[in-house]
């Protein structure tokens, strides 16, 4: 269910890893008026909001350079910019659901565990405001499973408790029981506890908890760049401080700690240790880049591309008013599925005007590949393929190789002679297919449905793909533009990656050395290749 007006939504967005919100939370995000969120929420946890949504930026922190950052059109509100105040954060969620808004107030983690949920559930329902409560994962048990340390365990621990680490041990109303602590039989985890490490553990210890039990501070749970460094009670302050601990770390306790030995994952996926450049146009990237960190590459976007939609020319206008008529639409990317149907948006029609008069049945060797009502739509490969299906067209023919002489020869068996064929692509693209058409008698309209224009690289993506081990390309434009914006920062050490031959060209003639070249032409070969050869080294 969508987020209801004049509700306010107390919502866990997770310890970081964005695969670990949850279903209601996306919804809940997806369909409201205003969100506030805080510093510790994951990465695109907002890229789902509406886009006339107001994004709030409620964070204890200033809104300095590690605050996440969102769809670069959102309008940010310049209310609560930097360290607002609990009260202040109260009255604005009170006054954000009286003025009729449904609210999401997001928060890491969970938000009843160390999180002041409670605290504004209280003074919402202090000033007659509904609200709702939505779990999330915990820190406390998200990082140490990411870390291979299960809380509880049969043999090991029966309980766990969560504690906070904030408090002043020298504080004499202190609220943490150190004795109770002490004999506490299980693990103990402790949260906002770097600072305080050392009198933690010492106060512990002098409490009567053993100086040689295990314990491990894990840094950035489940998020990029997650660390572990394991120690005992007694030294893990000292290891944390050699090793330069930073926050957000979470402080785990107990004989659990040593499970890790067994049952560390995180480390042994197939690309972890590896940052691997993904040159994509930023719209396209998203899904290369999420299936490299599942791997457990720390993935470096450096778009050099930007894709600008020409739907609105003359020339799509005129093709899309007449689209019924054609016998043969082929499309070459995914942007150029998605941009035909924003086209046919445009021109206030649906996918029905796909359904023109055109029939033909195509057989090859016997059996039908294509035909029925309407123009026969054919994909350049399975992305392109999926994207049309997308907006519920199933395209009729997909070569089995993604380059436009595939496309070609999977085309040899449809009739083009004297009928009009739309061709979809960027106004860049190699002539190959509508000169192939043409010679078979074909009547060729190429639409350019958007150009790929430079992308300027940001200072920090460069800085970060340094000492990369490796540069993935996914066409030749990205190639030619990246090497002429980076220059002499091309990250020579590493391996280049080349989704097929004519990018593959284009990298050697700007001087790079190819080093693995994918044997299927699209992003899942791509995949494979860098795999196979993370695999060997
Ligand atoms: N409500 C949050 C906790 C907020 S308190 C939750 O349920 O997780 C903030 C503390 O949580 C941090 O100081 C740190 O100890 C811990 N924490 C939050 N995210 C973390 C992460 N990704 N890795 C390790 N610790 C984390």
């Amino acid at each position: 269910m969508s987020a209801r007006e004049g509700v306010v939504y107390l919502v866990g967005a997770g310890p970081g890893d964005p695969g670990l919100m949850t279903a209601r939370s996306l919804e809940l995000i997806a369909s409201a008026d205003t969100v506030f969120y805080d510093r510790l929420i994951p990465p695109g946890a907002l890229d789902g909001a509406r886009p006339d949504a107001e994004l709030v930026y409620v964070g204890k922190h200033s809104a300095g350079g590690d605050v996440p950052r969102f769809r670069s059109h959102y309008g940010y509100s310049k209310r609560g910019t930097s360290s607002t105040g609990q009260g202040a954060i109260n009255s604005m969620l009170v006054e954000a659901a009286r003025a009729g808004k449904s609210v999401v107030r997001l928060k890491g983690g969970d938000p009843f565990v160390f999180g002041r949920g409670g605290e504004e559930g209280e003074a919402l329902r202090a000033a007659g405001v509904e609200f709702e409560v939505v779990p999330g994962v915990t820190a406390g048990v998200a990082a140490s499973a990411y870390a291979g340390i299960p809380v509880t365990h049969r043999d090991e621990a029966s309980a766990v408790a969560f504690v906070t680490g904030h408090e002043d041990p020298g504080k004499s109303e202190t609220a943490l029981d150190w004795d109770a602590l002490a004999r506490f039989p299980g693990t103990l985890v402790f949260y906002m506890g770097v600072r305080r490490l050392a009198e933690n553990a010492a106060a512990l210890i002098a409490a009567g908890r053993d100086a040689d039990e295990p314990a491990a501070a894990v840094e950035r749970g489940t998020m990029e760049g997650q660390r572990t460094v394991a120690a005992t009670l007694g030294t893990l302050a000292e290891a944390v401080e050699r090793e330069g601990v930073g926050a957000p770390a979470l402080i785990v306790v107990g004989q659990v700690v040593e499970r890790r030995e067994s049952l560390a994952w995180l480390e042994r996926r197939p690309l972890s240790g590896k940052r691997v450049v993904v040159t994509r146009a930023r719209a396209q990237a998203s899904g290369l880049a999420a299936t490299l960190r599942g791997l457990g590459a720390e993935v470096v976007e450096l778009p050099a591309i930007r894709i600008e939609p020409r739907v609105g020319s003359e020339n799509v206008r005129r093709a899309v008013g007449s689209i019924g008529e054609y016998g043969l639409i082929c499309v070459t990317s995914a942007n150029g599925a998605h941009l035909v149907f924003e086209a046919i948006a445009q021109a206030g029609l649906d996918a029905r005007a796909l359904g023109g008069a055109e029939k033909q049945q195509v057989r090859k060797g016997g059996v039908n590949v294509a035909g029925g009502a309407g123009a026969i739509v054919a994909a350049i490969g399975p992305g392109t393929a999926r994207a049309l299906a997308e907006h519920g067209i199933r395209a009729d023919i997909v070569p089995e190789r993604f380059v436009a002489e595939a496309l070609i020869e999977a085309l040899a068996p449809v009739e083009v002679e004297g009928r009009r064929v739309l061709v979809a692509r960027a106004a860049e693209a190699r002539d190959v297919l509508p000169d192939a058409l043409r010679k078979r008698g074909a009547e060729v309209d190429v639409v350019p449905l958007y150009e790929t224009v430079r992308e300027t690289p940001a200072p920090e993506a460069i800085d970060a793909a340094q000492g990369a081990d490796y540069v993935t390309f996914t066409s030749s434009s990205t190639v030619r533009n990246l090497t002429e914006a980076l220059g002499d920062r091309f990250p020579r050490g590493a391996r280049v990656v080349s989704i097929g031959p004519i990018t593959s060209e284009a990298a050697r003639a700007a001087g790079l050395e190819v080093a693995v070249e994918a044997e299927r032409h699209d992003v899942d070969g791509l995949l494979a290749a860098l795999l196979a050869d993370a695999h060997t080294r």
